[in-house]
């Protein structure tokens, strides 16, 4: 056997060890963490919902009703009520004709590669795209390649050298670790030109982005037939957990009858569904909760930027700073811990090698009073 040990001990000399904190509160702003109370500037529960009484009622309820396992996949007799119902108002709120739930966004994003795509089609990515994405394209029979962030010169040039019946564009809408926003129209225009198909993985758009939260494609007002596949997660605005792929009704078809993502799997419990559709009513109606979103994100980097500390272009409620070596990185997170802020450092392979840094995130939940505490403990180290 490889030497663990050895492997493990490398690992922590080069700053890239990973560790669980134990969360002992409910997801949230303020959170116990390690026996510790700690303001946390680091959970994709950006619009508060994660802990909502109305969700957390629409859950109990659920179970109360239908029990907690779903017993078996969507294609055996898992596929609940409560499952066809959360896809229709999916399906309703993203303007498409059909909509399809996953157990997780990692398998979403695998059920696309495995539905969609073999030996003779090809895949082409951003860089920066989520390892998920990633690893539906590596473990697909196509080719892969991938372009420079947001370089669609660089795509263009891909998709015109490379042989294939069919092309394949994946994206993330918005960057995970940069959180800027990818260059969405021209991706739109250069699928059309090149008769590729696109797929957009909108997991930090989904709920934040739009007037009605509907994500990029809302914001961006981008029909179906503009994309033709969209992914969003249901784990990070929504509050829950789960993905869903929405699209046209062959889509959806197809990705039943071959993501083996979809069919070898348990379907999620039924009352996760029932607590996705009380929070995209939320989402859909307390528009409160995005703007709220958005001044906080103002307010921050305006703060920032009186501390004279450099943020990435982001609009969006991730606001990394980058530090750069792994072990500094590591070293600011502990001590903002120590002064009862949590944010963890994220380094590679998550983000390139060299550019560790600190991933802020805001929510709704958050006060100007959690910002201020924040720049305050981020002044001192
Ligand atoms: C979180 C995330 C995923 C994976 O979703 P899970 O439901 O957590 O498996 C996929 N894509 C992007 C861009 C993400 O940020």
């Amino acid at each position: 056997m490889r030497n663990l040990k050895q492997d493990l001990a490398h690992r922590k000399q080069k700053g890239l060890y990973r560790q669980q904190r134990l969360l002992q509160s409910p997801q949230g702003v303020e959170t116990r963490i390690d026996g510790r109370d700690v303001i946390s500037f680091c959970s994709n529960d950006y619009l508060g919902l994660a802990n909502h009484p109305e969700v957390k009622q629409a859950f109990i309820e659920a179970a109360q009703q239908y029990g907690v396992g779903s017993g078996s996949a969507h294609l055996v007799n898992g596929h609940s009520q409560l499952h066809h119902e959360c896809e229709q108002a999916l399906a309703e709120f993203t303007g498409r004709e059909r909509a399809l739930l996953f157990s997780t966004g990692y398998m979403a994003n695998l059920a696309v590669t495995s539905a969609l795509t073999d030996r003779h089609d090809a895949i082409f990515q951003d860089k920066l795209n989520h390892a998920s994405l990633i690893d539906a394209a590596k473990l697909s029979d196509a080719r892969f390649k991938r372009y420079s962030n947001n370089d669609l010169s660089q795509l263009r040039h891909l998709i015109e050298a490379t042989p294939a019946r069919q092309r394949l564009v994946m994206a993330d809408a918005v960057f995970s670790m940069d959180g800027d926003l990818a260059d969405v129209p021209g991706l739109v225009k250069l699928a059309e030109q090149t008769d590729s198909d696109l797929m957009l993985d909108d997991a930090h758009g989904f709920g934040v982005l739009g007037k009605k939260g509907g994500g990029v494609c809302d914001a961006l007002e981008l029909s179906q037939q503009q994309v033709p596949i969209l992914m969003a997660t249901l784990g990070k605005a929504v509050g829950v957990s789960g993905a869903f792929i929405a699209g046209s009704d062959d889509l959806i078809e197809t990705l039943i009858q071959q993501a083996r993502s979809y069919i070898f799997t348990t379907a999620s419990p039924p009352a996760n569904a029932s607590a996705i559709m009380q929070s995209l009513k939320f989402i859909q109606q307390e528009a409160w909760r995005r703007e709220k979103l958005f001044e906080l994100i103002d307010y921050f980097k305006q703060q920032m930027q009186s501390l004279e500390v450099e943020l990435m272009p982001s609009e969006t409620a991730i606001q990394p700073v980058v530090v750069g070596e792994n072990h500094r990185a590591l070293e600011i997170s502990e001590k903002l811990f120590e002064q009862g802020i949590h944010v963890v450092a994220i380094r590679p392979p998550t983000v390139p090698a060299g550019t560790a840094r600190l991933r802020i995130t805001l929510s709704a939940n958050h006060e100007k009073s959690h910002i201020d505490r924040l720049c305050s403990a981020l002044s001192k180290v």
